[in-house]
């Protein structure tokens, strides 16, 4: 039977789309393609011997950030793996991450020849939750990578207070939290050290790349070195103190970011402006409640929107129906991990390779019931281009929620 409202036929179904505009990602301009174009004609394409804007923009980042030093590698996973291998940790230690984040923030444990052991997340932020973080140490626990999930900050005081207590590192995952600040402090720049993906999706990108900025003179020296096949500064080009790789960026990465930084701040305010009308209009409608935030995000960078999501109040539909209804009308949008990272089947057929992970690291019993539940029915994300769209678009958005809930509750 067809609806007698033509209009109100979703788009999944053949209907009209509710949102008809798109959201472009990356922005650009005549700045980018001319850095760009500058550095092809110099013919100074690489580090270490023409790395001229890789340390113009390095120290532009770390500034930014309030930190120190900032040292660039070629992937936001290499920048968590070199972070954890400057920690100094060793075969069999333990390091503490969430179960609701990309899979790097636990394989880069693994490539450290240590154990990931997954910790619950916050039913209200989705991030993880200090409390477990606590319940879950032993004598091996030696870092906690707590990842700024979409952009909004963890509980950093509760993290760096158990932290200090138990004599741990803290490698903050900011991959998703560039510009995102914590009682006015950017994100990345509280713990020992903080970790940022430029890949192609994220708020800042060179297409490929990642940093790591500190404070820390120690582990500055160590990244630097480990990311370049174990050179010193100062020392010989064929004396090799550490072991590492080449994981330099490129020039062209260089410019490409240093030209986008300019446009972080003001991106990241019209996403935190949207992300706050948004959470005012969805207050309204029955059944979503978007992620609560407390007073301590004095900025959020809406990397992703997420929304729990209540089938109770959709006639009963799965998350994954509605997921594909909402991304039909044409707000990008997603249903998010299927899954925690403890399900995969790398952990659960301990498939370690080469990688000296010991026999009694189990992933077989863990569970984290507010992650699962996130994964099966809860958490639907909004992209971080469509919160650089205009307030006409979030209540786009929003109507496009209501079509649905009408649809399926007629
Ligand atoms: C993207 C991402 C990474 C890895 O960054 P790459 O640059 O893709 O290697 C790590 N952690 C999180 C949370 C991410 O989203």
């Amino acid at each position: 039977m067809q609806p007698t409202n033509p209009a109100a036929t979703l788009a999944l179904h053949g209907g009209p789309k509710t949102v008809t505009r798109t959201f472009p990602w990356s922005i650009y301009d005549e700045a980018e393609t001319e850095a760009v174009a500058r550095i092809v004609q110099s013919g100074k394409w690489g580090n270490p011997d023409c790395g001229d804007e890789i340390e113009r923009f390095e120290q532009a980042f770390a500034s930014y950030c309030g930190s120190k030093y900032a040292i660039t590698c070629v992937n936001g996973s290499v920048s968590l793996r070199l972070a954890l291998m400057a920690c100094g940790v060793k075969p069999g230690d333990e390091v503490i991450v969430p179960p609701y984040t990309f899979i790097t923030t636990a394989t880069s444990v693994i490539e450290c020849n240590c154990v990931p052991v997954f910790v619950d997340i916050d039913p209200d932020t989705y991030n993880i939750s200090p409390a477990a973080i606590e319940a879950a140490i032993t004598p091996h626990t030696k870092v906690i990578i707590p990842v700024h999930f979409g952009g909004l900050a963890c509980d950093m005081d509760a993290i760096m207070d158990i932290a200090t207590r138990h004599g741990l590192k803290v490698i903050e995952d900011a991959a998703h939290a560039h510009g995102a600040e914590y009682k006015g402090k950017k994100l990345g720049s509280i713990g020992h050290a903080g970790s940022f993906s430029f890949q192609s999706s994220k708020n800042l990108t060179s297409g490929e790349g990642g940093i790591v900025i500190t404070d820390d003179d120690d582990l500055y020296a160590m990244i630097h070195s480990l990311r370049n096949v174990g050179r010193v500064e100062g020392g010989q080009w064929y004396d090799h103190y550490n072991p590492g790789c080449n994981y330099r960026i490129t020039q062209m990465q260089a410019v490409l970011l240093s030209e986008q930084l300019k446009r972080l701040d003001a991106q990241t305010r019209k996403r935190n402006e949207n992300g706050l009308y948004l959470n005012q209009l969805l207050a309204e409608v029955n059944g979503i409640t978007p992620l609560s935030r407390s007073g301590d995000i004095t900025l959020h960078c809406y990397h992703i929107y997420i929304f729990k999501y209540d089938a109770a109040h959709f006639g009963g539909l799965s998350k994954t129906e509605f997921a594909d209804m909402l991304a039909a009308e044409g707000v990008p949008s997603f249903r998010g991990y299927p899954h925690p990272l403890y399900k995969q089947p790398l952990f659960q057929n301990k498939n370690f390779m080469c990688y000296a992970i010991p026999e009694t690291a189990d992933y077989s019993q863990t569970l984290c019931p507010v992650a699962e539940q996130a994964c099966a029915t809860d958490a639907v994300w909004i992209l971080q281009h469509a919160m650089l769209g205009e307030k006409e678009d979030m209540e786009a958005f929003v109507r496009a929620i209501l079509k649905i809930q009408e649809a399926v509750n007629a």
